[in-house]
Formats: C-alpha cells, sequence, structure tokens
C-alpha cells in the first residue's frame, strides 16, 4: 500500500528492544489445542508462534509511553495523570467529562445501568459480544440497524459500518422514541471485519437523531482508525488530519465509552466520557462501588499516563498508515493465494470467510472454531472464532443464532510484528487452505452461560 504522497509505508519507529519468540512441533501443538478443547482461548501464550487472537491490550507501547509510567502519581485521590488524561480527552474527543474505567466493559457496564430502562430497544451498527451483553443485563434489546452489505463477506461497499437510517426508522416508528434511549454507533465495526462508517452517514444520524430527542453513544474503541478511513475514502476528507476528522466525529456525539486497548496502544485502559452532567455525575458515582474512585477507575496513575500519551500517538497519520497498511499488506498476499477473506480489508484484522473455506461443514460443527484450531495446529498461528460460537443463543427461543458470518479474526496487534511475520503467516494460511477438504468440524462438550467463545470447550466430529 502506498501512503498519499504515493510512498510506501514503512514503521515510523525502530525497534529499542525484542521479546524472544518459542517454535514448536506439530506433536507440542496437537497436544497442547486437545489441552485447550480446541479453543484458541484456551491455549497458553507460551505455546503460541505467532498471536494474533487479538489486537486488545497487546500492542507495543513507545518509549515516550514507558516513561509515563515512571511519572506515575499513585495518590488514592486526585492523581496528576487523571488530569493529563481528562485534558487529552478533552482535547482529541472533545467530549467534557470523563470516567475512567479499568477496560472497556467497565465503561459500558456504566452507561448501559444509566441509561437503558426496563424494556428499552438499543439499536447499534451490529452488536459487540460484551456491548450487546451489557444492555441485555441492563433490561434492554439489542437491535441490529446496519446497512445490508456488512452482512455480505463479498461486498465490496467502502463504508461497511454505516447505519440504516430506514431501519432505525421503522424501529423508531414501531416502539417510539421513548423506549429508544440511544444509539449504539461503533467505528471500524468489529464483528463485520473492520469496517468504517461515514461522515455523510454520521451526519445524516445526527440530524434523525436530534429530531427525535435520541442520544448517539459512540463506541470510541477504534474510532480513530475509522478516522484514517474517512480520510482515505470519502470526499473533501483527504486533506483533513485524522485530528480533526475524530473532532469532527465525537461532536456528533453525546458521549462515548472506550476501550483504551485498541486505539491507545496501552495494555489495559478504558473510559467512558459525556457531555451531559447529569449523566456524568451518575456514572462518577456509580464507577465507585464497581471500578474504584472517579480519578483513577480501576487504574494506575501510570496507566493513566501511558494512555494520555498513547492517545497522542494514536492519531498521527504515519502511525496508522502503519497500522492499517500492515493489515492491507497480510490481505492482499492472503487473495493472492485465493484464500476467501472479507471485503474490503478492514482496519485492525483480516477475517477469513469460513463458510467459504470450510463449504463442507455445516454451521453446526462451527466451521471457524474448526478452522482456528487449524490454524494453529499448522504453524502455531493464533486467531479467534467469530462466528457461531461468539453469537451465543438466543435469550428468547434458546437456540443458536447461526450468524450470517461465520469468520476467523486474524488480528494484528499494534507496533508488534513484522512484515516478514506477515508472510509466514499467509503462507499457513495458504497451506491449510490446500488441504481443507481434509478438515472435520467440532462439537461443543462444554458450554458456560456467558460470553461463551471465551471459556467454550470441543471435540473433534468422529
Ligand atoms: C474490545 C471491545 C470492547 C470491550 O472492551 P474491553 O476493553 O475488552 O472490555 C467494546 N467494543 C468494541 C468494539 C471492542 O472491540
Amino acid at each position: 500500500m502506498k501512503d498519499q504522497r504515493g510512498h510506501s509505508w514503512a514503521e515510523p519507529y525502530k525497534i529499542k528492544m525484542v521479546e524472544l519468540l518459542r517454535m514448536t512441533t506439530r506433536e507440542e501443538r496437537d497436544h497442547a489445542i486437545r489441552e485447550a478443547g480446541y479453543n484458541t482461548f484456551l491455549l497458553r501464550s507460551r505455546d503460541v508462534y505467532i498471536d494474533l487472537l487479538t489486537d486488545s491490550g497487546t500492542s507495543a507501547m513507545s518509549d515516550r509511553q514507558w516513561a509515563g509510567l515512571m511519572m506515575g502519581d499513585e495518590a488514592y485521590a486526585g492523581s496528576e495523570n487523571f488530569y493529563n488524561l481528562l485534558g487529552a480527552v478533552q482535547e482529541y474527543y472533545g467530549y467534557k467529562y470523563l470516567v475512567p474505567t479499568h477496560q472497556g466493559r467497565g465503561a459500558e457496564h456504566l452507561m448501559s445501568q444509566i441509561l437503558i430502562k426496563e424494556g428499552d430497544y438499543i439499536p447499534g451498527n451490529m452488536y459487540f459480544t460484551t456491548t450487546r451483553l451489557h444492555q441485555e443485563m441492563a433490561g434492554g434489546t439489542f437491535v441490529d440497524v446496519i446497512i445490508d452489505e456488512a452482512h455480505d463477506p463479498a461486498s465490496d461497499h467502502p463504508f461497511k459500518g454505516n447505519v440504516d437510517l430506514e431501519k432505525l426508522d421503522r424501529l423508531v416508528r414501531e416502539v417510539g422514541a421513548d423506549k429508544v434511549p440511544y444509539i449504539s454507533l461503533e467505528g471500524c465495526v468489529n464483528m463485520a471485519g473492520g469496517q468504517p462508517f461515514s461522515m455523510a452517514n454520521l451526519r445524516e444520524l445526527h440530524a434523525y437523531c436530534r429530531k427525535h430527542g435520541i442520544r448517539i453513544m459512540l463506541d470510541a474503541t477504534r474510532t480513530i482508525e475509522n478516522a484514517w478511513f474517512i480520510r482515505r475514502r470519502e470526499e473533501g476528507y483527504a486533506d483533513t488530519s485524522i485530528k480533526d476528522i475524530l473532532r469532527e466525529i465525537c461532536d456528533m456525539t453525546d458521549g462515548a465509552t472506550m476501550s483504551a486497548k485498541k486505539d491507545l496502544l496501552v495494555n489495559i485502559g478504558g473510559f467512558f466520557a459525556c457531555n451531559d452532567e447529569d449523566v456524568f455525575l451518575k456514572a462518577q458515582n456509580m464507577v465507585v462501588v464497581y471500578e474504584g474512585l472517579h480519578t483513577y477507575g480501576g487504574l494506575a496513575g501510570r496507566d493513566m499516563e501511558a494512555m494520555a500519551q498513547g492517545l497522542r500517538e494514536a492519531v498521527l497519520q504515519e502511525h496508522q498508515d502503519a497500522r492499517i497498511g500492515q493489515v492491507r499488506y497480510l490481505g492482499t498476499k492472503l487473495r493472492q493465494y485465493g484464500v476467501p477473506i472479507v471485503c474490503p480489508i478492514g482496519s485492525h484484522a483480516i477475517f477469513l470467510d469460513a463458510k467459504k473455506f470450510l463449504p463442507h461443514l455445516d454451521q453446526n460443527l462451527f466451521p471457524a472454531q474448526t478452522l482456528a484450531a487449524e490454524l494453529y495446529l499448522d504453524a502455531g498461528i493464533r486467531a479467534m472464532e467469530r462466528g457461531n460460537v461468539s453469537a451465543g443463543r438466543d435469550p428468547l427461543t434458546g437456540e443458536n443464532r447461526r450468524p450470517p458470518l461465520e469468520l476467523v479474526r486474524l488480528t494484528l496487534p499494534r507496533r508488534v510484528y513484522t512484515q516478514a511475520h506477515m508472510d509466514v503467516v499467509a503462507e499457513s494460511v495458504a497451506n491449510v487452505y490446500e488441504h481443507r477438504d481434509t478438515i472435520r468440524g467440532l462439537k461443543m462438550v462444554y458450554e458456560p452461560d456467558y460470553l461463551r467463545f471465551f471459556q467454550a470447550r470441543f471435540e473433534p466430529v468422529k
């Protein structure tokens, strides 16, 4: 991929310290995946060679972030690092109020409990696992209002994260605007393959929500990456900085939950931010019960300092060029091998289309879970299932949801692996693709009640 001046991208850093990797034999991997119940979440990290499980909390911090750790002000109350983070959030995201939390789901918990009443509906541009669960636990029902193209892995739509205003309007007319406390808007929609929304779509959504008195709450986890796509793909933004695009997005929303473990380049952290003083006061009070005092929210002072510095680095054009450039490099290679992946290539991961990869497996045999296990067996590469297991069961019928998308996610940590690692990954996926006909499915032998994909166990079918 070329940057906007037509030059090749390269990492805007050099490497000061390295972490040694362990390579394993096929026998060791056979043993390890069996022990893990064929669930890559249950593998031990020491048995993994290239870890593409998630981009959550797995980024490499910069020298300045590490220096920030030494500036940790570990006061119980009023830590200087909290005020540094508050200043950075106000500057880059533009929200008035900030409540730090230990990670994204901590913020989702606060927001869901504060804004959702029993019997409410929460539309969103596709679900995210923890987000929807917190909405349901607060008595709400999630309703998917993303455009249809997002559910089609073959669609080349440049903004598959867009909200379908007609779907939203249908819901609002059916249940009434007073039953819709907010719309949950996610940038670079994780479950759709890291697909962005456009500014034009947000502008329309904003006008609609103002008219009906509905809040827009941003899942800000990957909004900076979303801003990169707007600059690259949307007319009129080629000369606008990522920083300015981010502000334009946030200015059309009422608040945000944040998993800082993604965009913000830290290993732990998150926050809830908003402009409404009333909502803020409730969140500030509630955080004391569930996370910690409102000036640390479950984090150490040093974690907040690293987050503030991470935010300054995340909005840099050269950082995102390299970040998203690496994802595109891997995706392009896989396409050259003929491997079916979700189009267009998104922000943080390559999603293998397991239905096309393993067309001979019914969805009840968990093709994506099976494929993730096979990838590990081939070369020690750890990926994640995003299909029938992640989607869980319908709370009303108890049936498996059988989502249209049955995907395996190869997620790239930020600033961690090199282009040579990407070559090894692509070769291994291509190798598994070549012997795909011999792959059989899995059956679930242990199913936990909540977010089952994390801890479910499987056995190969006979
Ligand atoms: C990771 C993530 C969350 C949850 O955040 P955690 O920090 O893992 O608790 C919420 N929304 C999206 C889109 C995410 O990717």
